[in-house]
This record gives structure tokens, sequence and C-alpha cells, in this order.
């Protein structure tokens, strides 16, 4: 049988028209550049990964990216966040959206086409192209069965944490990082209608329950009075049983969740929740969103971090073709700009994360209840990717007493607090050079064994 081949040259490739992909489509737009956007799915199913659907306002204000507009189903005021027991709650203020991601995704990919970017849907990379040790492109199988060539200067992969091109790359590139088990949640959600009116619709639920999500949470989004996008995610490699399960099992049995009238959407998929990659770039190579483990470690939010990525991909990008130089040197910028800004806030999440996931639900209990991390803790935590336990309460003698009968409980918050802290530094220290990356990459090793060591954390 004669196969035939059709070869197609872009200055850039990018594989994954997700948030990640379809964001750098839409910023390059205009850049004059050739540009092809690919994804397996089609039209409808753009986006269609499983998602919690929330996002903060702020990240289109930081990335340049239209503002959600129709494709908003609620707004949001903040997060309740509830204890194990559900006795108490902390309500965190803060603007977001519940959107549809296809609506968001189909506009985002509509500009990026209007403006010239050629988008190919229902198209599977399968492969990637080498040429003398070089990434000159990827091979893909169209809607009919042809075979694709795509050729480009830049192959960009933003297929997610499965990583299609990633990990077809040498094994001693150092791109190809695989992401462990334990550093993962396996999440499940369904988006639900519901026979009763949710009460104030704008404030999405997290519940802390190490029963029920093991080293995650589960959580309830109104998308609206009587719809909700309901889920759970469970920390990987540990031998916890399956989210789906879990749903069926103890979810359904609530009549907050229970109650569905309708389900809209049910599927499940991995999610990275672990510091970001130790590099985002290679020769001819960048990587971004889940494929980059850009997620928040402690929440699993990861579309405004994919954006935030494509941000700096597309800086990056338009340098390198000032340049006309596509080396990992060129690239590295796409790391310096990550790693030292959001890279190390996520990275001082992950050492906090790695703390959590071995609480109990009566030490979570405990340490909600007499106020060690408060509402505003909770915020400025997850801003800063440093610990702001209620320290200042540490000193009152009525403190003093309570923690008394927990002294280990105040070691280990010391020592999250100074390993955030020793994490962030490092990745302010992320090295100019991608010569001087392996070293790096033992000092943060050998930092993360000190800590794990420290906690006693075995996996
Ligand atoms: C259950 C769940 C709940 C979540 N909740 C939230 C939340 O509330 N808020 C939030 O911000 N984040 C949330 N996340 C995380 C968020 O969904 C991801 O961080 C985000 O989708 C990452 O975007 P991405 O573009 O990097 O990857 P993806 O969304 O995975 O997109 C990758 C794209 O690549 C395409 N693709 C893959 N392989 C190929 C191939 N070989 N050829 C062609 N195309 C390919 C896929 O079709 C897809 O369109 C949640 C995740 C899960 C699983």
């Amino acid at each position: 049988m004669h196969i035939v081949v059709k070869e197609l040259k872009y200055d850039v490739v990018i594989v994954g028209q997700g948030p990640a992909g379809s964001s750098l489509s839409y910023l390059l737009r205009k850049s004059g550049l050739r540009v092809a956007g690919i994804d397996w799915v089609d039209w409808d199913h753009l986006w269609g990964k499983p998602c919690g659907d929330a996002i903060g306002a702020h990240h289109f204000e930081e990335t340049g990216l239209p503002e959600p507009g129709d494709a908003v189903m609620q707004d949001v005021e903040g997060i309740d966040i509830y204890s194990p027991s559900e006795e108490i709650r902390l309500r965190v203020k803060g603007k977001g959206y519940m959107i549809s991601r296809n609506r968001y995704g189909r506009r985002l990919v509509k500009e990026a086409m209007d403006s010239g970017v050629d988008v190919f849907l229902k198209t599977r990379v399968g492969t990637v192209v080498m040429e003398n040790g070089k990434l000159v492109g990827v091979r893909a199988r169209g809607p009919d069965g042809e075979t694709f060539i795509f050729k480009a200067n830049i192959i960009v992969d933003a297929t997610g944490s499965g990583g299609s091109i990633r990990r077809k790359l040498p094994q001693e590139w150092p791109v190809n990082e695989p992401l462990k088990k334990t550093d993962a949640s396996v999440a499940y959600r369904r988006i639900v209608e519901l026979d009763y009116d949710i009460e104030e619709p704008e404030y999405i639920r997290i519940y802390l329950n190490q029963k029920i999500a093991p080293g995650g949470y589960w959580w309830l989004f109104p998308k609206g009075r009587r719809t909700a996008n309901i889920g759970l995610g469970i920390q990987g490699g540990r031998g916890f049983p399956h989210p789906a399960q879990v749903y069926r099992d103890v979810l359904m049995k609530r009549p907050d969740v229970g109650r569905e009238v309708k389900v809209y959407a049910d599927s499940g998929a991995l999610v990275p929740t672990r510091r970001p990659a130790n590099t985002l770039a290679w020769d001819n190579f960048i990587g971004i969103g889940d494929n980059g483990y850009t997620v928040n470690p402690i929440h699993g939010g990861g579309m405004g971090y994919a954006m935030t990525a494509a941000k700096y991909a597309a800086k990056t990008i338009i340098e390198a073709f000032e340049k006309g130089d596509f080396s990992r040197y060129t690239l590295w910028a796409v790391n310096t700009k990550y790693m030292r800004t959001l890279g190390t806030k996520q990275a001082g999440l992950d050492i906090f994360r790695l703390f959590l996931q071995q609480l109990t639900d009566e030490e979570i209990e405990w340490g909600l209840k007499i106020g060690l991390m408060r509402a505003e803790d909770a915020y400025d935590t997850s801003v800063s990717g440093e610990l702001k336990a209620n320290f200042s309460v540490l000193d009152k003698a009525a403190m003093i007493v309570k923690m008394l009968g927990r002294p280990s409980m105040l070691l280990r918050l010391k020592t999250v607090a100074d390993y955030m802290k020793k994490v962030k530094q490092l990745y302010m220290e992320y090295p100019d050079s991608p010569d001087d990356l392996a070293r790096w990459v033992d000092r943060v090793e050998q930092v993360y064994r000190e800590y794990k060591e420290k906690l006693g954390i075995t996996w």
C-alpha cells in the first residue's frame, strides 16, 4: 500500500489546544510567525479535559488573555474551606469565575484562526521527527486517515501531563522528566443538575477530609443555582481507592451531592500536583501547562498557570525568532521567566502540600479550631508560597498551652516554614544557563530528601 505523507512547514507547531496550547496560539496570532495548532479533539470538545471549571479573575489580567465574558456560568466571590467535621468554615474571599471551558476555548481558537493561525483538529500526533539528533517536527494522523509531517523550528508540547511529545524525546534530555505517581492526584468530577437551590452559589466549596479524599479534597462548585461541578482528587501511588468509586459509594449518599436530576458530564483525569518541571525547554522544544507541571500543588488549579506559561512561552518564542536561534540557550528564557516568579511560589506550595498530605483529619480539625490558619493566612499562603500560619498566636500564653498537647506539630510547622523558604530561594536561584541545570537539580533534590526525612515521609 502506498501511504501519502503530506509535509507542512511552519515556524512554530503547538501540539494540544487546551488551556496552554490555545492560549499560546492566541498570543502568537499577531506575531507574524507561521503557527500551526494541533489537537485530536473536534470543535465541540476543545478544552474538553475534565476540570472543576473554576478560575481566578486575576489570571486574565495577568496574561492579557480575553476576559471570559459569555463563557462565565457563575461569578465567584470566594472559597469556603470546610474542616473534616464541617463544623469549621474558612471563607477566603477572592474573585473568580465558573466557566464553560469549551465556550472559552473555542473563542481563543477562533480568534487565533481568524488572525492566521492554522488549526488542525481531529489530528493526532503520534511521534516526533528527529534528524541527526535534532527535533525537527512531529508526525500526525489527520481526520481522514492521512499522514502529516509538521516541521518547525520550535515544537511546543501542550498535550497535558501525558506529555505526548516530551516523553518521546531522547531519555537524556532533561525535559523528559517522568511524573511520580505520588506527585499527582487522580481526580474525578461530575457536572450535575440538582433538585434543590444551592445557597450562596457565588462561593465555591472545598471539603478537607482525609477519609473521603486522602491527600486531596472533595469539592462542590456551583455553576448557577441548581447546577454544580462536584468532584474529588485523591493522591496517587499510595493505594487509595479510585475517586469515581468514592464518589459513588460515599459522596452520592450525601444530601447535597446525591440529589441529582441530570448528569451533564462524568469523567476523571490525572492532575500533576508537584513543583514545576526542572525545565520547560530544550533544543527546539518548549513544554507548557500540565505538560510542564505548572499546576498549583495545593488546590490543583492549572488553567490560569497554563495561561501564564503560555504568556512566557510566547515572549520567548518571539525573542528566539528575532535572534534566529532555537537552541536550549535561547529557549531557556521561558524557564528564567517562569521559575523565578510563579515557579518559586509553586515550589513553596509543593513543600506545604507534602505536609498537608500526611496530616490526619484530627490534626486538620484541631489546627483550624485553634485558629492556627485563618482565612487570610490561607489566602496569603496560596499567593506567596510561604507559610502564613497564624504564628503570632503561638507567642500568646493561651496558644502555647493549646500547643503543648501537640509539641510535634509545633516542630513540624517550623520545619515546613523553613523548607518552604529554602525551596523558594532555590527557585529564585534558578540557573541562567542549561549548563548549570544538573547541579541545581541536585540541590533541589537534596533539600526535598532532607525535608521528607524530617517529616518522616517515605513516599
Ligand atoms: C477533575 C479535575 C478538576 C480540575 N479542576 C480545576 C479547576 O477547577 N480549575 C483549574 O484551573 N484547573 C483544574 N484542573 C486542572 C486543569 O484541568 C488543567 O491544569 C488544565 O486543563 C491544563 O491545561 P493544558 O492545556 O496544559 O492541558 P489539557 O487541558 O490536558 O489539554 C491538552 C490538550 O492536548 C490534546 N492532546 C493530547 N495529546 C494529543 C496528541 N497526541 N495529539 C493531539 N492532541 C493531543 C488534548 O486533546 C487536549 O485538548 C482540574 C483537573 C481535573 C482532572
